[in-house]
């Protein structure tokens, strides 16, 4: 009974899509790969079942596309589920096994290359954790010449921690250079002095503690005095504070402060008068410092303890803050976040290095189509912009980049063996977690102040992502603005969004409007203001006294939107996506509903996040904006995906 059940759902769906007619060309030829046969058939026809599984073909497309391409997902998969989680999930799962084989197999090949031993020694370390012991933290920190509370922030910096008193940070600058940040307390952050953290510190400190309710309203008073000397007086924006400063001027500016030896204690090197700083609200940065070289010393080192080790908890994937702490995929997500490099090495090699070759090909094939066709349609000039506007804007198109799966490419062996040198993996998790994040932080201090370009090139050629990188951003494809560059993470470039062998309905599907949308966002109301290097350069003041883009801007900011810059970037990169595919009209009458069915997978049980409306919302919002959809679906004229009125952006 269930087989013949299942025939009838097969015949049902050949109805629903006939493959008979498909334009099955491959882009990959023989002899580019040695070892995959050009496009197989077999993973197409699976990959169309696969589409069908999620679908209701019986329900009307031209009234809710998204329905008819997802409605059955739910079925399939529980709440929460999309295709993205699912994809990165599978590289979780992959790491699991590839770790467990190696602990079963010492004498396998892999434990003599870079990386793999430290990374078992640290999963092990994870796997090893018990019920969290939070004081183990304190006790790895180094301990201070003298209790003051410049000091021990500098230490706390030295891991990554910078957000009260006085913010030292490093950050990217531009597609080239790191600066070091100066800024006043965050005003916007506040501690939650929990029970284990005062249990912590308690024991850290031998029972010299007030009980909690006095200590938390000790903080309290002195987090509220903070915060009001921190706050600016009116709400002037970030732009108008920011300001160049050299070691020197700083120094003479706020005396009260050895901003040389703090920089010294927390970035690992003696920096000339002449280096060149950002400094945010030098008035505000006077106000605290003098606050706090007068306050209660042994206060403010305990709300640092407290407020370090909150941070610690609040990463994303610390272990010891789930209550399956050892779990093997808890451990790997960990350790995705806070050994970034080691990681993502360990997968190309064990996993990615042998389809790399193929994917360049196909990948970057599609952006340069994709880019040749987005300079044409800036070219048209449409808004009527300006000339030196519009070559800006070309440079930007003709600059951005594409970095395929998390690594720099074509980094050589010594450059991953000079990476692991300084890397300590030691006795146990807490000790493990800490020496990890200097690492990191080591690293990106020293990219601040080197010199050598060769050197800095590699490490701009790719997003090295920080240990407190959250999901929603670094798990999917994005661009980022100031290396100008689209990261194609390696959760993406699997099934069921991309394969090599694609046919091109299928590759163009998604491939083309997630790298479409990925290259708008280079042009959405928000990141249009930075240049091909990164640089700030406001364009949208000029782009904003041109009336058909203010016009294009409106017509996309209904009341219900919920992201301006991401509507931006989907209407206009599924646009350029297919304008890119289809060109032939034989294309669009007998692959279009392929096309746009691929298309619908990413979105299908996506929900709402801080970025991005529900996948629901923006695919049915994205496609009703196309006449093409329209054609293809043979939608009448006012149904919802064929509305009368339409937006256009670029
Ligand atoms: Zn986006």
């Amino acid at each position: 009974m269930p087989r013949l059940w299942a025939l009838c759902l097969l015949l049902a769906s050949a109805k629903a899509l006939p493959t008979n007619q498909l334009n099955k060309s491959c882009r990959l030829r023989a002899a580019d790969t040695s070892t995959e046969p050009t496009c197989s058939t077999d993973i197409n026809l699976r990959h169309i079942q696969l589409l069908e599984q999620y679908m209701l073909p019986e329900l009307d497309a031209c009234q809710d596309f998204y329905k008819y391409a997802c409605g059955n997902w739910r079925s399939v998969h529980e709440a929460g589920v999309s295709a993205m989680s699912l994809s990165g999930a599978r590289i979780d799962q992959r790491y699991v096994e590839l770790f467990e084989r190696l602990l079963d197999e010492p004498q396998a090949p892999e434990h003599e290359l870079p990386m793999y031993s430290k990374l078992l020694r640290y999963y092990q370390s994870c796997r090893a954790l018990g019920k969290p012991r939070l004081r183990r933290y304190l006790e790895q920190l180094p301990h201070t010449a003298n209790n003051h509370w410049a000091e021990l922030l500098a230490l706390l910096g030295r891991y990554g921690y910078h957000e009260h008193y006085v913010k030292i940070e490093v950050s990217q600058h531009n597609a080239t250079q790191h600066m070091l940040v100066v800024q006043p307390h965050n005003y916007n952050l506040s501690l939650n002095l929990s029970m284990i953290i005062y249990k912590a510190l308690r024991r850290h400190t031998h029972g010299l503690l007030p009980n909690l309710t006095q200590l938390r309203e000790r903080f309290g008073q002195l987090e509220a005095t903070l915060q009001q000397m921190a706050r600016p007086a009116n709400s002037s924006s970030e732009e108008e504070t920011l300001r160049n400063y050299t070691l020197e001027q700083l120094q003479q500016e706020l005396p009260q402060f050895n901003w040389t030896h703090a920089l010294q204690l927390q970035l690992g090197a003696t920096y000339p008068g002449s280096h060149q700083l950002l400094v945010d609200d030098v008035p505000a940065l006077r106000h605290l410092i003098a606050f706090l070289n007068r306050a209660d010393a042994r206060l403010l080192q305990l709300y640092s303890w407290a407020r370090f080790l909150q941070h610690l908890m609040q990463l994303p994937h610390n272990p010891l803050s789930n209550s399956h702490s050892s779990s093997r995929s808890i451990c790997v997500q960990h350790m995705r976040k806070t050994l970034y490099l080691p990681m993502n090495f360990v997968y190309e090699h064990s996993y990615y290095g042998r389809q790399r070759a193929a994917d360049e090909r196909v990948i970057f094939g599609v952006f340069e189509e994709l880019k040749t066709q987005f300079a044409q349609q800036l070219r048209r000039n449409e808004f009527g912009l300006e000339a030196p506007l519009l070559q800006a804007l070309l440079a930007k198109v003709h600059g951005l980049r594409l970095n395929l799966g998390n690594m720099p490419a074509n980094a050589s062996t010594e450059f991953y063996v000079d990476c692991e040198q300084h890397w300590r993996v030691g006795g146990d998790f807490y000790e493990n977690h800490l020496q990890s994040l200097l690492h990191y932080y080591a690293h990106l201090a020293e990219l601040e102040r080197s010199a050598n370009a060769s050197m800095r090139q590699l490490w701009y050629s790719f997003n090295h992502h920080g240990p407190g990188l959250t999901d929603n951003i670094d798990a999917t494809p994005y661009f980022y603005c100031l290396g100008s560059i689209i990261i194609m993470p390696y959760a993406y470039v699997q099934l069921p969004f991309y394969d090599a062998q694609f046919w091109p309905a299928l590759l163009y599907g998604d491939l083309a409007n997630t790298l479409g949308h990925e290259m708008l966002h280079a042009f959405d109301t928000y990141f249009v203001d930075y240049d091909a290097q990164g640089v700030m350069r406001d364009y949208s003041d000029q782009l904003l006294l041109n009336d058909h883009y203010v016009d294009a801007v409106n017509c996309l900011n209904d009341s219900e939107v919920f992201m301006l810059n991401e509507r931006a970037a989907d209407i206009s990169g599924t646009r350029l996506a297919l304008q890119t595919y289809m060109q032939q009209p034989a294309e669009r009458r007998n692959n279009g509903r392929l096309y746009f069915l691929q298309f619908a997978q990413f979105f299908c049980g996506e929900e709402a996040d801080i970025f991005h409306d529900t996948g629901s919302k923006r695919l049915n919002y994205a496609l009703a904006q196309m006449p093409e959809f329209a054609e293809v679906f043979q939608c009448a004229q006012g149904s919802p995906m064929n509305p009368v009125q339409r937006c256009r952006f670029w």
